[in-house]
């Protein structure tokens, strides 16, 4: 019998190599959302017979991989979407990284990569993020720094299978306001059933490359050809709703009992348990103000709800934007005007202010991790 002593990831021991060409940081409204990053990245190798190598934080530069990569032919890879907030008190804070440790792990496994332990990875890309923080601006809720752990498999041999060489590394970039103007900018949405983005039993509920590649030509058509923003994906004959874009859907409409409620599609597999999803549902509990459901809602759901005058407001919700209105929704030819921004939007306003107070350090809360 042979035993094999692999390393697990560890913080401790990191190396560090700094840039000799810091580059010039852009002014933060001149910003385009992943053109710009910043001096340094992260890179942690795996392999199946040693394990985890040491963690290095080095100048940004090109990775060199084996065009036979399985990360290139057969997405063998996944991701995660994370940010960094200079705070009212110029400290740095994460929000809730255990939750994207999670679900990174999560995606892993389904792309049939290595597990690794979460609270050293958020140890390293503290460091990392510590090392650049000149990159964000003295504090401004216009402005944060976009996280992007990426894990790739490297193996250098054509195959679908089990990888047994990947890498682990994180780039970063600034982000200006979302919305440039100050106020919300509601978007219209394309739901076309014709278009899946998930189904049961497949992948859709992890942040897996091959989840992404698909939509942009349903994007594309949307947005070229029909007039519309975003596309809202349908599933099923029923046409239930489970997500816009890439951001997890929100209805705050007077249910069929007459009462007001906050609803959002259930975690059923098919749509991505967003960070920004799930505090907006423990954030809206606390109100006790309205019913917080995770429910089926279908298109059928929301065009008897219209056309009674039941439907307050539709939003989206992610890590970019926090919330973002629902304006209209072109479904089969139809345009449907949601009343969104006549209604407020008040419950959209009262969860971007709340979730923002706490991710720049206005409310103090222990989904804040101080970098
Ligand atoms: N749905 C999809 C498909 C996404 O890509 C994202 C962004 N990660 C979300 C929802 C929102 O998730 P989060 O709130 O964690 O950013």
């Amino acid at each position: 019998t042979s035993i094999r002593s692999v390393s697990s990831l560890k913080y401790d021991g990191i190396k560090v190599s700094l840039t000799d060409n810091p580059k010039v940081i852009p002014p933060h409204d001149k910003l385009i959302f992943g053109q710009v990053f910043t001096d340094h990245m992260l890179t942690i190798n795996w392999s199946h017979d040693d394990g985890w190598n040491t963690p290095h934080i080095v100048p940004y530069d090109h990775l060199s991989i084996s065009p036979a990569a399985a990360c290139f032919h057969y997405a063998v890879e996944c991701f995660e979407g994370m940010k960094a907030y200079r705070g009212v008190d110029d400290k740095i804070r994460l929000f809730r990284p255990m939750e994207n440790m999670k679900r990174l792990n999560n995606s892993a496994r389904a792309a049939s990569l290595p597990e690794f332990d979460g609270e050293e990875f958020v140890k390293c890309l503290k460091e990392l993020v510590r090392i650049d923080q000149k990159w964000i601006p003295a504090h401004s809720t216009k402005c944060s720094l976009y996280i992007r752990p990426t894990f790739i498999a490297t193996e250098p041999i054509i195959g679908v299978q089990k990888c047994r060489n990947a890498l682990l590394y994180c780039i970063n970039c600034p982000v200006g306001p979302y919305f440039p103007k100050g106020t919300f900018n509601p978007v219209k949405l394309y739901a076309d059933p014709a278009f899946v983005r998930a189904w049961h039993g497949g992948v859709g509920e992890s942040k897996m490359g091959g989840n992404y590649g698909p939509t942009i030509r349903v994007q594309t058509l949307a947005e070229s050809e029909k007039n519309c923003d975003q596309v809202l994906w349908l599933y099923g004959e029923d046409r239930q709703l489970t997500e816009v874009g890439t951001m997890n859907i929100f209805m705050h409409w007077i249910n069929e009992d007459g009462d007001p409620e906050i609803a959002t599609p259930p975690l059923n597999g098919i749509i991505l348990p967003g960070v920004t999803r799930d505090s907006l549902l423990a954030l809206g509990k606390t109100w006790g103000t309205h019913k917080i459901s995770e429910r089926k809602i279908t298109m059928d759901d929301i065009k008897i709800a219209l056309a009674e005058g039941r439907i307050k407001e539709m939003f989206g919700a992610g890590t970019a934007c926090v919330v973002c209105p629902i304006s209209d929704i072109l479904y089969l030819n139809e345009s449907l005007h949601i009343p969104t921004m006549e209604n407020g939007p008040e419950v959209a306003k009262r969860f971007y202010k709340e979730l923002t107070d706490i991710q720049y350090g206005v409310v103090e809360h222990d989904w804040t991790v101080v970098v």
